[in-house]
């Protein structure tokens, strides 16, 4: 059997979950593929899409935030009654910082980021490393198999049924379990589109030049329904938050259209959006590596090209 750990966010499980179910369904073939999930006892979790396997639901109140060891230590104890064969997680930060520690319990090594697996003695993984720009060929050996899954590398399985059973538990969780938990939440400023799941994302990089230099990129992504990202040297400049950054060490972005404005386009950058369908790069060096990566470009000034494109759209719209 194949574990596969479920995130949920309002009772709704994450697109990165549907990515994980789908490598793991592609990774067991005919054999039976289990979740499991940890809810706290006021919260419930759709189960329609996370079958035709058994669900297998922890409930505590220690759920009610993120406490990674009491998840990790519910994961360990479904594997070691079930004999799970392999578990696989979301790619997230937190499905990675979760089954790491499962690794540390169960004394097993883990494959993180992997973009696909083939199952044998050893099992084969291929896996992101250097942030995106290289892929490595493993062999994995581990009793189960942990696997988190690179996000955006694998199409979501939105094909799945409903679950054959609900096996409901409370596990029975130690004081360490709980000694690192979220205790506190503050709603990021900004337009409330998230980065990591947006649609459309115009970023701004050394070229807007200043903090007030972002309310021309801010009005671009508010007349497209965009989320406005960054790079590192803006956030380096103080000039926008780091929940902003795209690249190697921000955030990973999966949009539809990618619209870099007075971005470079170095490698650690492009690692945060090379799953990007389509990138529209505004840059005023035709040089540029940006260019490499993209596919249409406009070059020229930023200040000019970024509100004409805007003054464009609102005559378009008769707004
Ligand atoms: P620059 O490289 O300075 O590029 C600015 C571009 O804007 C240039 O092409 C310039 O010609 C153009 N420009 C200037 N003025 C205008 C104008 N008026 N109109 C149009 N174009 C203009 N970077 C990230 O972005 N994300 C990461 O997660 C990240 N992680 C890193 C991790 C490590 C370990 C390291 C070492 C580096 C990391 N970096 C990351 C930094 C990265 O190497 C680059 O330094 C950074 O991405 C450069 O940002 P930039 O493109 O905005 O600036």
């Amino acid at each position: 059997m194949i574990l596969v750990l479920v995130e949920h966010e309002g009772g709704a499980t994450t697109e990165l979950t549907s990515q994980a179910l789908a490598f793991g369904r592609s990774l067991a073939g005919d054999e039976p593929v289990d979740c499991v999930a940890c809810i706290a006892p006021s919260q419930e979790i759709a189960t329609d899409e996370l079958g035709p396997g058994t669900l297998h639901l922890a409930e505590h109140d220690a759920y009610a935030s993120l406490a990674p060891d009491a998840v990790a230590a519910t994961v360990a104890g479904v594997v070691e009654r079930t004999g799970a064969r392999a578990v696989v997680a979301p790619g997230s930060d937190t499905g990675n910082d979760v089954l790491a520690r499962v690794a540390a319990r169960l004394d097993q090594p883990l494959a993180s980021n992997c973009v696909a697996a083939t199952a044998g003695e050893p099992a084969r993984v291929t896996r992101t490393r250097w942030g995106g720009s290289l892929l490595e060929e493993a062999e994995l050996d581990g009793a189960p198999l942990l696997l988190t899954v690179q996000p955006h590398a694998v199409a979501a399985d939105v094909a799945g049924a409903p679950v054959a059973g609900v096996e409901r538990f409370t596990p029975v969780l130690a004081d360490a379990d709980l000694a690192v938990r979220v205790a506190d939440r503050v709603e990021a400023a900004g337009s409330g589109i998230a980065l990591a799941d947006a649609n459309v994302v115009v970023s701004g990089g050394r070229g807007v030049g200043s903090t007030e230099g972002f309310a021309i990129i801010e009005e671009l992504a508010g007349l497209l329904g965009a989320a406005v990202g960054c790079s590192r040297a803006v956030t380096m400049a103080g000039w926008r938050p780091h929940t902003d950054q795209v690249g190697q060490t921000g955030t990973k972005i999966a949009p539809e259209l990618y619209i870099p404005c007075g971005i470079s386009g170095a490698t650690q950058h492009m690692a945060g959006c090379k799953g990007a369908k389509r990138i529209l790069a505004i840059v005023d060096d035709a040089e540029a590596p940006i260019l490499a990566g993209a596919d249409y470009a406009v070059i020229g000034d930023l200040h000019e090209i970024v509100p004409a494109i805007s003054a464009e759209l609102r005559k378009a719209r008769g707004s």
